[in-house]
């Protein structure tokens, strides 16, 4: 009797090898994000556990979200301009546009609009749906005739059917009502690392001045761009916490750029050893899952990833990249290139959100485009 016991006990006890094929927490949450939506309650260890699952798996359930949350072959073309080049007060430890650092960028003025239309117009013709505009200023206080220029910017671009985003720096509540009311789709202010890390990282700001700018924008009803930088030197809970801040606002970002350092010479981060592509899927397919309908934006060091590491970032829940040779003032891939990649890899550039209006008109500009190149 005591051995037919030991017998059904050893039956049903779990032999030690399979353990390690029990659940992994991306697989776990994956299907909870799946089943109950997008929660803003994050533990930092749940999201660590996210971090940290088997990659392959964690791929595979970014990439279970990214299908259930988002049409999985679209990806977001956005083009990122820089209007006002460097000379910035600001000391962030990443950025040749800094007055502090000698990385020999040639500081330019804020550009006229012609320039700036015709800029629009080209990534417009290569396909880009959203325009980004961005100046190398600590904040916009106290730069009335520039920020009235910008907002005329903003008009206009946004009545050739395009998204328009701006990264100016740290906003004002009346400024993000301004811009709000130019429509401007998007506002770009990156947290860039976990608040602990933050200070090593930048000390002409605060943190929480950041996210007063991101609050500011979600209020005056303007998109929220925000994400961060890996590469800085950073430990893996630093990148945890980032996301875990992204993930815990009231409300998530509707743009999440992920960004592997571009180490650029004269800044104090010029040796910094490059990203591997599998910090970045475990970036991309963790902030998918926990923040399922966000854009998940691979951005600045694309170029350094070759086609196939690109599209293991695809599969893992990234839906959106920046088009254009330039990314403000690094290389990016050209957007020959990108074409290539977008066939070989079935991809399809996502159409801009626009309201009805304007979808109305972008058509009618469409046709009238289609009309002349006939004739
Ligand atoms: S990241 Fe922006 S705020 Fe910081 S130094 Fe560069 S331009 Fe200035």
């Amino acid at each position: 009797m005591q051995y037919q016991m030991m017998m059904r006990r050893s039956l049903f006890r779990r032999p030690p090898h399979t353990a390690k094929y029990s659940s992994s927490a991306a697989a776990v949450e994956a299907d909870r994000t799946v089943r109950d939506g997008a929660r803003h309650d994050w533990k930092k260890d749940e999201i660590k556990s996210i971090y940290n699952s088997p990659i392959l798996d964690l791929l595979f359930h970014g990439a279970q979200v990214h299908r259930h949350a988002h049409k999985f072959r679209e990806v977001q073309q956005c083009t990122l301009l820089s209007i006002k080049t460097g000379g910035c007060s600001e000391d962030c430890c990443y950025c040749p546009q800094s007055s502090r650092y000698h990385t020999g960028l040639k500081p330019h003025k804020l550009m006229g609009k012609d320039s700036v239309i015709e800029a629009a117009e080209k990534a417009k013709e290569a396909g880009s749906t959203r325009f980004c505009m961005g100046a190398a200023w600590r904040d916009t206080k106290g730069r009335k005739t520039n920020f009235n220029q910008i907002l005329d910017y903003v008009k206009e671009i946004r009545g050739m059917g395009m998204e328009v985003c701006c990264t100016l720096g740290m906003l004002e509540e009346q400024q993000a009502l301004d811009l709000k009311k130019a429509g401007l789709t998007a506002y770009n202010h990156n947290l860039d690392t976990s608040r602990e890390f933050y200070p090593n990282v930048i000390s002409t700001r605060t943190y929480d001045e950041r996210l007063e700018t991101l609050k500011h924008v979600r209020e005056a009803g303007i998109n929220v761009c925000s994400g961060g930088i890996i590469g800085l030197g950073e430990a893996e809970e630093d990148r945890v916490g980032l996301l875990h801040t992204l993930a815990t606002l009231p409300s998530h970002p509707e743009s999440v750029p992920i960004n592997a350092l571009v180490a650029v010479k004269g800044t104090p981060l010029e040796n910094q050893k490059p990203v591997e592509i599998w910090e970045m899927i475990r970036m991309i397919a963790t902030a998918r899952i926990i923040m399922p309908k966000a854009m998940v934006r691979l951005s600045a060091g694309r170029i350094r990833f070759t086609l196939p590491e690109q599209a293991l970032c695809f599969l893992a829940g990234a839906n959106s990249i920046f088009t254009g040779e330039k990314l403000l003032t690094t290389s990016n891939n050209d957007y020959g290139t990108d074409q290539y990649m977008f066939d070989l890899l079935g991809l399809i550039p996502k159409p801009p959100e626009l309201s009805e209006s304007e979808a109305k008109y972008s058509e009618a500009e469409n046709i009238k485009e289609a009309v002349a190149s006939s004739g």
